[in-house]
């Protein structure tokens, strides 16, 4: 909700890096006193500092399944402890012993029901002692995301508690990961859900941004270590990015983008290390581009396995598609793309979907109830999709693109590309994925 002057509020999430210890939570406070819109603020719990570190769902997780096997749980939350006391001692902050018992009494408590009590208790304890730090107002997020009976999201709810939020605080700091179950017991989102709950917050306060600071820049235009320092991707659309974080870029999490998507609220991914840089702007797809890059980034991913089906007269028979749906249904199996010509559909499924023995299964299903020609299966494919919005409708993007993989004697075993245009996904051998995404970047961005 707008202030009294109508400006919106910026939400801010910080991430387990953002938060790893006393360093980390100033430079946070450094970065919300220099925007007075960033007023609601949603935080992980404290991340891990190097490889060789614990991040404090992982050590609340241990404290739980020690508990539940009936044995104490003090070498874990020890370093819970001693974390959270370093950090309040070197900011100046009375000390949290009280609110640790309580957290450690709770996880005794719940020992015999799920996780998520524990899980939740590390977002619980940092948006405690931030909230302190910073001088703003603590509100549970068991006040404000809300789950039905089944443990799905109670969307309308959680929408109207968060616009309460709005109209009665200025600002707030909010626990990230968890909400509260119809009995009040505590639900978790998956791992890194975070980002979702800063995302709700988003959508709930019609925030005017969605920052999500992070220990990286924003997205690249190409994985880092098959490209050698790739461009950074100033500005994606909310489809692109599907197209890119389906084939490998994760940055942030799936889930997260819906709600400020359906608001038409833009992301912008920053750095808490390196707050000078702009990071990556996630922006509604109908978001004007000036500036943006013919090809915004280029994604790979291995181990696909394509059926190509063979049958003459495919085109003529009707129902022939909707069989071989059913067979993949049936078996649970999902696929990733279909392209087909008059007489051939061939199907791109990830590996693992046909592991445990699922592909003979399918395969029979196929021979049986299709009774195609030929059947063919080449395992050991790789995905490698070049995505960019300006691609649509622009003459020569292909010409490009096979040019580059010719020119490097890359076998191109199969081209989809989708009727909106803004990708085109070629697949190789596993061998050649990496070798193709270096041809195409080189093309585009060289
Ligand atoms: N702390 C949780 C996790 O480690 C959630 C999050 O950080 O987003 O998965």
């Amino acid at each position: 909700m707008a202030d009294a002057n109508g400006i919106k509020p910026i939400v801010c999430k910080f991430g387990g890096t953002s938060v790893a210890d006393a360093t980390q939570l100033r430079k946070v406070r450094d970065i919300i006193v220099t925007d007075p819109r960033r007023r609601f603020i949603v935080t992980s719990a404290f991340g891990k500092r190097d490889d060789n570190d614990h991040g404090c769902t992982d050590l609340l997780l241990l404290c739980h399944q020690t508990a539940k096997a009936g044995f104490r749980f003090d070498e874990p939350f020890r370093h819970i402890k001693e974390r959270h006391r370093a950090i309040r001692s070197k900011l100046g902050l009375k000390p949290i012993d009280q609110c640790l018992r309580e957290v450690e009494e709770g996880i005794i408590e719940h020992r015999e029901g799920n996780r998520d009590f524990a899980a939740s208790r590390g977002e619980y304890l940092m948006a405690i002692q931030l909230a302190e730090f910073l001088g703003m107002p603590f509100v549970d997020a068991a006040e404000l995301i809300f789950f039905d009976e089944h443990g799905k999201l109670d969307i309308e709810r959680t929408r109207a508690a968060l616009a309460a939020l709005a109209v009665r605080c200025e600002r707030a700091v909010i626990p990230g990961f968890y909400g509260v179950l119809p009995d009040g017991q505590i639900k978790t989102f998956s791992r890194g859900g975070s980002d979702i709950s800063g995302a709700l917050v988003a959508e709930g306060v019609s925030a005017e941004l969605y920052e999500n600071w992070t220990d990286v820049s924003g997205l690249l235009s190409a994985d880092p270590r098959v490209v050698s320092l790739p461009k950074p991707i100033a500005s994606v659309s909310y489809t692109e990015l599907h197209e890119l974080a389906y084939t490998g870029a994760k940055v942030i999490h799936p889930e997260a983008v819906l709600p400020v998507r359906r608001a038409g609220i833009p992301i912008n991914i920053r750095n808490t290390n390196q707050p000078e840089d702009p990071g990556t702007l996630i922006v509604p797809d109908d978001h004007p581009f000036d500036s943006a890059p013919l090809v915004t980034g280029i994604a790979g991913r291995k181990d696909f396995t394509v059926v190509h089906i063979a049958k003459e007269g495919m085109n003529a028979e009707q129902g022939i598609g909707s069989r071989l749906l059913a067979i993949l249904a049936r078996h649970g199996v999902n696929w990733e793309h279909m392209p087909t010509s008059l007489d051939t559909i061939s199907l791109v499924i990830h590996a693992e979907q046909m592991s445990n023995g699922k592909e003979r299964l399918v395969l029979n299903d196929i021979h049986r109830e299709l009774e195609p020609d030929s059947v063919v299966v080449l395992p050991h494919m790789a995905l490698v999709a070049t995505v960019g919005r300006r691609m649509a409708h622009t003459p020569g993007i292909a010409a490009t693109l096979f040019g580059a993989l010719g020119a490097e004697g890359i076998n191109i075993r199969m081209i989809n590309q989708g009727s909106s245009e803004i990708s085109i996904i070629i697949g190789v051998e596993n061998a050649d994925c990496e070798r193709a995404m270096r041809a195409i970047y080189q093309a585009f961005f060289a």
